[in-house]
């Protein structure tokens, strides 16, 4: 079975489950909102956008 990251579509066989949070621009540091559903990123991904581990 291929899998796939959820976020940017790259087939990858090594992905992390985790929580995208949406950060305010006007206020570096700052999370406005946590994502409910988990997704599967690609490492790649994990280091590129803000994000929770969700592996519970
Ligand atoms: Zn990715």
């Amino acid at each position: 079975m291929e899998r796939a990251c959820e976020n940017c579509g790259t087939p990858d066989d090594e992905l992390l489950q985790v929580r995208r949070v949406y950060m305010d621009p006007d206020q570096p540091g700052e999370v406005i909102e946590t994502e409910e559903i988990p997704e599967l990123w690609c490492i790649s991904c994990t280091t590129q956008y803000p994000h929770l581990a969700a592996d519970a």
